[in-house]
Protein backbone atom coordinates (compact mmCIF):
# COMPACT_ATOMS: atom_id res chain seq x y z
CA UNK A 1 0.00 0.00 0.00
CA UNK A 2 1.48 3.31 -0.73
CA UNK A 3 1.84 5.78 1.68
CA UNK A 4 -0.41 8.81 1.50
CA UNK A 5 1.24 12.18 2.54
CA UNK A 6 -0.54 15.52 2.97
CA UNK A 7 2.32 17.53 1.00
CA UNK A 8 4.91 16.09 -1.72
CA UNK A 9 7.42 18.98 -2.72
CA UNK A 10 9.16 18.39 -5.99
CA UNK A 11 12.31 19.82 -6.14
CA UNK A 12 14.87 21.06 -3.27
CA UNK A 13 15.73 24.64 -4.86
CA UNK A 14 14.88 27.80 -2.97
CA UNK A 15 11.31 27.64 -4.04
CA UNK A 16 11.03 24.09 -2.97
CA UNK A 17 12.87 24.40 0.14
CA UNK A 18 11.00 27.46 1.42
CA UNK A 19 7.94 25.56 0.56
CA UNK A 20 9.08 22.68 2.86
CA UNK A 21 10.16 25.47 5.78
CA UNK A 22 6.65 26.50 5.85
CA UNK A 23 4.51 22.84 5.26
CA UNK A 24 7.05 21.71 8.12
CA UNK A 25 6.32 24.33 10.56
CA UNK A 26 2.59 24.02 9.91
CA UNK A 27 2.97 19.78 11.21
CA UNK A 28 2.66 18.83 7.21
CA UNK A 29 5.27 16.78 7.38
CA UNK A 30 6.05 17.56 3.88
CA UNK A 31 7.86 15.15 1.75
CA UNK A 32 10.91 16.50 -0.52
CA UNK A 33 11.77 14.77 -3.87
CA UNK A 34 15.45 16.34 -4.53
CA UNK A 35 15.08 15.75 -8.02
CA UNK A 36 17.86 15.40 -10.39
CA UNK A 37 19.75 18.13 -9.44
CA UNK A 38 19.42 18.77 -5.48
CA UNK A 39 19.97 22.03 -3.93
CA UNK A 40 18.50 23.63 -7.60
CA UNK A 41 20.72 26.51 -9.44
CA UNK A 42 21.97 27.99 -6.09
CA UNK A 43 23.99 24.95 -5.30
CA UNK A 44 25.94 25.70 -8.57
CA UNK A 45 26.56 29.47 -8.28
CA UNK A 46 28.68 31.18 -6.11
CA UNK A 47 28.50 34.36 -4.39
CA UNK A 48 24.51 35.64 -4.01
CA UNK A 49 24.80 39.20 -3.34
CA UNK A 50 20.93 40.26 -3.67
CA UNK A 51 19.30 37.71 -0.99
CA UNK A 52 17.84 39.95 1.40
CA UNK A 53 19.85 39.61 5.09
CA UNK A 54 23.42 39.11 3.99
CA UNK A 55 24.85 42.42 3.62
CA UNK A 56 28.06 40.62 2.47
CA UNK A 57 26.63 38.32 0.28
CA UNK A 58 26.28 34.49 1.20
CA UNK A 59 27.51 31.40 -1.25
CA UNK A 60 25.07 29.96 -2.75
CA UNK A 61 25.20 26.34 -1.99
CA UNK A 62 25.79 28.14 2.20
CA UNK A 63 22.59 29.52 1.57
CA UNK A 64 20.72 26.26 0.15
CA UNK A 65 22.46 24.16 3.10
CA UNK A 66 20.78 26.59 5.45
CA UNK A 67 17.29 26.09 4.00
CA UNK A 68 17.59 22.36 4.06
CA UNK A 69 18.88 22.59 7.51
CA UNK A 70 15.60 24.80 8.78
CA UNK A 71 13.54 22.89 6.93
CA UNK A 72 14.77 19.27 8.42
CA UNK A 73 14.35 21.30 11.72
CA UNK A 74 10.64 21.47 11.56
CA UNK A 75 10.26 17.85 10.42
CA UNK A 76 10.79 18.12 6.50
CA UNK A 77 11.80 14.54 4.96
CA UNK A 78 14.40 14.89 2.30
CA UNK A 79 14.78 12.01 -0.09
CA UNK A 80 17.22 11.47 -3.45
CA UNK A 81 14.24 10.72 -5.91
CA UNK A 82 12.75 12.11 -8.95
CA UNK A 83 8.93 11.64 -10.24
CA UNK A 84 8.51 9.90 -13.79
CA UNK A 85 4.88 10.03 -13.76
CA UNK A 86 1.15 11.55 -12.06
CA UNK A 87 -1.70 10.90 -12.11
CA UNK A 88 -3.98 14.25 -11.00
CA UNK A 89 -7.27 12.63 -12.17
CA UNK A 90 -8.48 11.43 -8.46
CA UNK A 91 -7.56 12.75 -5.29
CA UNK A 92 -4.86 11.72 -3.67
CA UNK A 93 -2.50 12.44 -6.80
CA UNK A 94 -0.85 9.32 -7.50
CA UNK A 95 3.47 9.99 -7.69
CA UNK A 96 4.77 7.24 -9.82
CA UNK A 97 8.65 8.04 -8.43
CA UNK A 98 11.65 6.08 -8.42
CA UNK A 99 11.44 5.22 -4.73
CA UNK A 100 7.87 3.94 -5.65
CA UNK A 101 4.82 5.00 -5.43
CA UNK A 102 3.15 7.99 -3.55
CA UNK A 103 0.47 9.36 -2.79
CA UNK A 104 -0.42 13.30 -1.68
CA UNK A 105 -3.35 15.11 -0.84
CA UNK A 106 -1.27 18.29 -2.11
CA UNK A 107 1.69 18.72 -4.50
CA UNK A 108 3.71 21.49 -4.85
CA UNK A 109 5.79 21.59 -8.41
CA UNK A 110 9.50 23.72 -7.08
CA UNK A 111 11.18 21.28 -10.10
CA UNK A 112 13.39 24.61 -11.52
CA UNK A 113 14.76 24.74 -14.76
CA UNK A 114 18.03 22.99 -16.13
CA UNK A 115 20.61 24.04 -18.09
CA UNK A 116 20.24 24.75 -21.85
CA UNK A 117 22.42 23.76 -24.59
CA UNK A 118 23.20 25.23 -27.81
CA UNK A 119 22.35 21.39 -29.59
CA UNK A 120 25.51 21.05 -31.72
CA UNK A 121 26.76 17.38 -32.19
CA UNK A 122 30.19 18.41 -31.14
CA UNK A 123 28.90 19.99 -28.18
CA UNK A 124 27.19 16.95 -26.72
CA UNK A 125 29.97 15.04 -28.07
CA UNK A 126 32.13 16.88 -25.50
CA UNK A 127 30.35 17.40 -22.46
CA UNK A 128 32.54 16.52 -19.62
CA UNK A 129 35.92 16.39 -22.02
CA UNK A 130 35.85 20.85 -21.85
CA UNK A 131 32.59 21.64 -22.45
CA UNK A 132 30.57 22.21 -19.69
CA UNK A 133 27.47 24.34 -18.12
CA UNK A 134 28.43 24.76 -14.92
CA UNK A 135 31.40 27.12 -13.85
CA UNK A 136 31.60 26.19 -10.43
CA UNK A 137 31.39 22.60 -10.77
CA UNK A 138 34.42 22.65 -13.42
CA UNK A 139 35.99 26.09 -13.44
CA UNK A 140 38.80 24.50 -11.50
CA UNK A 141 40.14 22.04 -14.64
CA UNK A 142 40.89 25.19 -16.90
CA UNK A 143 43.49 26.53 -14.66
CA UNK A 144 46.14 28.74 -16.66
CA UNK A 145 43.77 27.64 -19.85
CA UNK A 146 41.86 30.15 -22.69
CA UNK A 147 38.46 29.03 -22.33
CA UNK A 148 35.06 30.63 -23.81
CA UNK A 149 31.63 31.18 -22.02
CA UNK A 150 28.69 31.57 -24.60
CA UNK A 151 25.80 33.79 -23.58
CA UNK A 152 24.85 37.14 -23.19
CA UNK A 153 22.55 37.20 -20.00
CA UNK A 154 23.32 37.47 -16.15
CA UNK A 155 24.73 33.89 -15.83
CA UNK A 156 27.53 34.43 -18.70
CA UNK A 157 28.92 37.50 -16.61
CA UNK A 158 28.60 35.40 -13.63
CA UNK A 159 30.24 32.31 -15.36
CA UNK A 160 33.04 34.77 -16.88
CA UNK A 161 33.50 36.54 -13.84
CA UNK A 162 34.01 33.21 -12.00
CA UNK A 163 36.35 31.55 -14.23
CA UNK A 164 38.82 34.24 -14.59
CA UNK A 165 40.14 32.97 -11.03
CA UNK A 166 41.39 29.90 -12.97
CA UNK A 167 41.84 30.83 -16.66
CA UNK A 168 43.81 33.28 -18.35
CA UNK A 169 41.55 34.38 -20.61
CA UNK A 170 38.02 34.23 -21.12
CA UNK A 171 36.05 35.09 -23.72
CA UNK A 172 32.14 35.80 -24.09
CA UNK A 173 30.45 35.27 -27.53
CA UNK A 174 27.21 36.57 -27.49
CA UNK A 175 25.21 36.11 -30.61
CA UNK A 176 23.59 39.71 -30.82
CA UNK A 177 25.13 43.14 -30.26
CA UNK A 178 23.10 44.08 -27.70
CA UNK A 179 22.82 42.32 -24.44
CA UNK A 180 20.73 40.89 -21.88
CA UNK A 181 23.09 41.20 -18.69
CA UNK A 182 22.02 43.73 -15.82
CA UNK A 183 24.12 46.56 -15.93
CA UNK A 184 26.19 46.05 -13.06
CA UNK A 185 27.34 42.71 -14.22
CA UNK A 186 27.79 43.51 -17.87
CA UNK A 187 30.10 46.49 -16.32
CA UNK A 188 32.14 44.17 -14.23
CA UNK A 189 32.97 41.83 -17.51
CA UNK A 190 33.99 44.73 -19.37
CA UNK A 191 35.98 45.83 -16.60
CA UNK A 192 38.17 43.02 -16.27
CA UNK A 193 41.10 42.81 -18.20
CA UNK A 194 40.94 39.05 -18.48
CA UNK A 195 37.93 38.87 -20.51
CA UNK A 196 37.07 39.90 -23.72
CA UNK A 197 33.39 40.65 -25.07
CA UNK A 198 32.46 39.76 -28.51
CA UNK A 199 28.99 40.28 -30.16
CA UNK A 200 27.27 38.95 -33.03
CA UNK A 201 29.09 35.41 -32.79
CA UNK A 202 27.52 32.09 -32.89
CA UNK A 203 29.68 28.71 -32.83
CA UNK A 204 29.29 26.79 -35.03
CA UNK A 205 31.10 23.76 -34.23
CA UNK A 206 33.46 22.62 -31.19
CA UNK A 207 36.91 21.16 -32.14
CA UNK A 208 38.13 18.51 -30.67
CA UNK A 209 35.54 15.87 -30.95
CA UNK A 210 38.42 13.14 -32.31
CA UNK A 211 40.63 14.13 -29.22
CA UNK A 212 37.82 13.80 -27.01
CA UNK A 213 38.99 17.37 -25.50
CA UNK A 214 38.00 20.66 -26.48
CA UNK A 215 40.87 22.16 -28.86
CA UNK A 216 38.66 25.43 -30.38
CA UNK A 217 35.75 26.73 -31.38
CA UNK A 218 34.72 27.47 -35.14
CA UNK A 219 33.01 30.41 -35.04
CA UNK A 220 30.55 32.96 -37.42
CA UNK A 221 30.17 36.39 -37.36
CA UNK A 222 26.50 36.93 -37.98
CA UNK A 223 26.92 40.26 -39.19
CA UNK A 224 29.63 39.42 -42.05
CA UNK A 225 29.11 35.90 -42.53
CA UNK A 226 33.06 35.05 -41.71
CA UNK A 227 34.01 32.22 -40.10
CA UNK A 228 36.39 31.93 -37.95
CA UNK A 229 38.37 30.00 -35.10
CA UNK A 230 38.98 30.78 -31.44
CA UNK A 231 42.24 28.34 -29.77
CA UNK A 232 40.23 27.37 -26.35
CA UNK A 233 40.62 24.50 -23.86
CA UNK A 234 37.13 24.94 -22.40
CA UNK A 235 33.49 25.85 -23.47
CA UNK A 236 30.81 27.08 -20.77
CA UNK A 237 27.38 27.48 -21.65
CA UNK A 238 25.08 30.25 -19.93
CA UNK A 239 22.66 30.55 -22.49
CA UNK A 240 19.60 30.32 -19.84
CA UNK A 241 17.26 27.12 -18.95
CA UNK A 242 14.80 25.16 -19.69
CA UNK A 243 11.86 24.53 -17.33
CA UNK A 244 11.37 20.63 -15.61
CA UNK A 245 7.87 20.64 -16.65
CA UNK A 246 7.85 17.32 -19.17
CA UNK A 247 5.88 15.27 -16.88
CA UNK A 248 3.20 17.42 -16.53
CA UNK A 249 2.61 17.80 -20.09
CA UNK A 250 -1.29 16.84 -20.84
CA UNK A 251 -1.80 17.55 -17.08
CA UNK A 252 -1.33 20.86 -16.60
CA UNK A 253 -1.46 23.91 -18.86
CA UNK A 254 2.43 24.75 -19.86
CA UNK A 255 2.97 27.73 -22.09
CA UNK A 256 4.99 27.60 -25.46
CA UNK A 257 8.47 27.64 -23.85
CA UNK A 258 7.32 24.82 -20.95
CA UNK A 259 6.50 26.78 -18.23
CA UNK A 260 3.80 25.66 -15.98
CA UNK A 261 1.17 28.53 -16.63
CA UNK A 262 -0.07 29.90 -13.24
CA UNK A 263 -3.04 32.43 -11.76
CA UNK A 264 -1.97 34.23 -9.13
CA UNK A 265 1.79 33.13 -9.18
CA UNK A 266 0.97 29.87 -8.04
CA UNK A 267 -2.10 28.00 -9.01
CA UNK A 268 -2.19 25.51 -11.44
CA UNK A 269 -4.36 25.27 -14.48
CA UNK A 270 -5.78 22.12 -17.18
CA UNK A 271 -7.90 23.87 -19.99
CA UNK A 272 -7.74 26.42 -18.19
CA UNK A 273 -9.65 25.78 -15.10
CA UNK A 274 -7.95 25.67 -11.54
CA UNK A 275 -6.50 22.37 -10.88
CA UNK A 276 -7.13 21.93 -6.89
CA UNK A 277 -4.73 21.36 -4.42
CA UNK A 278 -1.36 21.23 -7.24
CA UNK A 279 0.77 24.06 -7.17
CA UNK A 280 3.76 25.63 -8.74
CA UNK A 281 6.72 27.50 -7.69
CA UNK A 282 10.04 28.64 -8.88
CA UNK A 283 11.45 28.56 -12.01
CA UNK A 284 9.48 25.98 -13.39
CA UNK A 285 6.79 29.03 -13.40
CA UNK A 286 8.78 31.96 -13.77
CA UNK A 287 9.93 33.20 -16.84
CA UNK A 288 9.97 36.34 -15.81
CA UNK A 289 11.87 36.92 -12.59
CA UNK A 290 13.74 33.77 -11.96
CA UNK A 291 15.80 35.46 -8.71
CA UNK A 292 16.39 33.12 -5.48
CA UNK A 293 14.16 35.96 -3.55
CA UNK A 294 10.79 35.37 -6.29
CA UNK A 295 11.56 31.38 -5.99
CA UNK A 296 11.50 32.02 -1.86
CA UNK A 297 7.86 34.00 -2.19
CA UNK A 298 6.00 31.69 -4.47
CA UNK A 299 7.43 28.57 -2.24
CA UNK A 300 5.96 30.70 0.44
CA UNK A 301 2.70 31.52 -1.65
CA UNK A 302 2.82 27.40 -2.57
CA UNK A 303 3.16 26.21 1.30
CA UNK A 304 0.39 28.70 2.89
CA UNK A 305 -2.10 27.84 -0.39
CA UNK A 306 -1.70 23.62 0.14
CA UNK A 307 -1.86 24.14 4.31
CA UNK A 308 -5.19 26.45 3.68
CA UNK A 309 -6.51 23.32 0.83
CA UNK A 310 -5.83 20.33 3.48
CA UNK A 311 -6.99 22.54 6.26
CA UNK A 312 -10.54 23.25 4.03
CA UNK A 313 -10.82 19.69 3.30
CA UNK A 314 -10.73 18.18 6.65
CA UNK A 315 -7.08 17.13 7.34
P1 LIG B 1 18.85 34.83 -19.86
O1 LIG B 1 18.75 36.14 -19.17
O2 LIG B 1 17.64 34.25 -20.52
O3 LIG B 1 20.01 34.95 -20.94
C1 LIG B 1 20.31 33.91 -21.80
C2 LIG B 1 21.32 34.41 -22.82
O4 LIG B 1 21.71 33.33 -23.65
C3 LIG B 1 20.75 35.50 -23.71
O5 LIG B 1 21.71 36.50 -23.92
C4 LIG B 1 20.45 34.74 -25.01
O6 LIG B 1 20.65 35.51 -26.15
C5 LIG B 1 21.49 33.66 -24.99
N1 LIG B 1 21.05 32.45 -25.72
C6 LIG B 1 19.91 31.73 -25.51
N2 LIG B 1 19.86 30.67 -26.34
C7 LIG B 1 20.97 30.74 -27.10
C8 LIG B 1 21.48 29.94 -28.15
N3 LIG B 1 20.85 28.84 -28.57
N4 LIG B 1 22.65 30.30 -28.71
C9 LIG B 1 23.31 31.39 -28.28
N5 LIG B 1 22.89 32.19 -27.30
C10 LIG B 1 21.72 31.88 -26.71
O7 LIG B 1 19.35 33.68 -18.86
P2 LIG B 1 20.36 33.77 -17.62
O8 LIG B 1 21.53 34.56 -17.94
O9 LIG B 1 20.53 32.36 -17.17
O10 LIG B 1 19.53 34.55 -16.52
C11 LIG B 1 18.25 34.07 -16.07
C12 LIG B 1 17.73 34.93 -14.91
O11 LIG B 1 18.54 34.74 -13.76
C13 LIG B 1 17.76 36.43 -15.22
O12 LIG B 1 16.62 37.00 -14.65
C14 LIG B 1 19.00 36.90 -14.52
O13 LIG B 1 18.93 38.26 -14.13
C15 LIG B 1 19.06 35.98 -13.32
N6 LIG B 1 20.47 35.82 -12.87
C16 LIG B 1 20.98 36.77 -12.03
C17 LIG B 1 22.31 36.69 -11.61
C18 LIG B 1 22.85 37.75 -10.70
O14 LIG B 1 22.20 38.74 -10.47
N7 LIG B 1 24.03 37.58 -10.16
C19 LIG B 1 23.12 35.65 -12.06
C20 LIG B 1 22.58 34.71 -12.93
C21 LIG B 1 21.26 34.80 -13.34
P3 LIG B 1 19.61 36.69 -26.55
O15 LIG B 1 19.94 37.81 -25.61
O16 LIG B 1 19.93 36.96 -27.96
O17 LIG B 1 18.24 36.12 -26.34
Amino acid sequence: MAETRDTVILGSGCAGLTAAIYTARAGLKPLVLEGHEPGGQLSITTLVENFPGWPEGIQGPELIDNMKKQAERFGAELKHGHLSHVELGAHPFKLHTSLGEVHARTLIVASGASARWLGLPSEQALIGHGVSSCATCDGFFFRGKDIAVVGGGDSAMEEALFLTRFATKVTVLHRRESFRASKIMLERAIAHPNIELRTNTIVEEVLGVEEKDVRGLKLRDVASGQQSELPVSGLFLGIGHIPNAKMFHGLLDLDDDGYIKTRDNIFTTHHGEVVPGVYACGDVQDRRYRQAITAAGTGCMAALEAEKFLEEHGH
